[in-house]
């Protein structure tokens, strides 16, 4: 195939908007990957649910805290008659000892319901400085989910925007390069990567194999409109310098008149 050399050479265009896009679609499949923004909702489901446990706790302990104010009560109350009836010197002697002993046995309960109280009042105060705790982390994860989506948000903008530049660049290009030149690289640009690659001293810019000499000696006897394909990678091989090194004169001239 034939193809002016300027023409080739815009394939390496093509080639670099080629290569950027695979490098943007790298980029978007590893921030689709990313973990920040399920890492961040998990912990806030963490949080509410220990939000969720502790009052829980707190209303248990609430329920037994009132359930012990009322049996205090109750035995406030009995106390109180026991020692009515006493003071009212109409109980006989073996009632007095009844009613002496039955608040001794009150006092000792009284006794042992507050220390159930304190304790329990305790154990809430512990629960409610958690809780106070889990609140204010589960606000803090909030910001920082809302952080992590700003974030990927923009990233994912960002990535639209350059994707979208370089695609219009791609159209841009195929329009303005000869069709069967384009045809040619999307052939190879199905199986590689690298479509198409400059030619740099002896080395292919694709699998940056250095030719030998004796592969060197056709790729410089071919005409400069003659597309070549490097041997060993299959690549689009562009001419970019003159050949300098086979003893020929180098064609600036006719080199010129292409990349100008
Ligand atoms: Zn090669």
């Amino acid at each position: 195939m034939k193809a002016d050399l300027f023409d080739q050479r815009r394939l390496l265009e093509l080639q670099a908007v080629d290569t950027t896009l695979t490098q943007l679609d790298q980029r978007r499949r590893k921030l689709e990957a990313d973990d920040a923004v399920p890492a961040a909702r998990r912990r806030i489901q963490a949080l509410n649910d220990r939000v969720a446990s502790l009052q829980a706790d707190i209303a248990d302990l609430d329920r037994d805290i009132k359930r012990i104010e009322q049996e205090v009560e109750l035995v406030t109350k009995r106390a109180e008659n026991d020692r009515s009836r006493m003071a009212s010197g109409a109980a006989a002697p073996k009632e007095l000892e009844g009613l002496q002993s039955e608040l001794e046995s009150l006092a000792r309960r009284q006794n042992s319901l507050e220390d159930d109280e304190l304790e329990y009042m305790e154990r809430r105060e512990g629960l409610e400085g958690e809780l106070a705790e889990s609140r204010s982390q589960a606000e803090e994860a909030e910001r920082a989910l809302a952080e992590a989506e700003a974030d990927h948000a923009g990233k994912l903008e960002r990535l639209k925007t350059e994707t979208d530049d370089a695609s219009s660049d791609r159209r841009a290009l195929t329009i303005a390069i000869p069709d069967r030149l384009v045809e040619l690289y999307e052939r190879i640009h199905a199986r590689q990567p690298i479509a198409a690659a400059e030619l740099v001293g002896r080395r292919c810019g694709s699998c940056r194999i250095e030719k030998s000499p004796a592969d060197m000696a056709p790729i410089q006897a071919a005409p400069i409109d003659e597309v070549l394909r490097c041997e060993e990678c299959n690549a689009i091989l562009i001419r970019s310098d003159p050949p300098t090194d086979s003893g020929r004169p180098a064609p600036r001239d006719e080199l010129d008149e292409f990349t100008r």
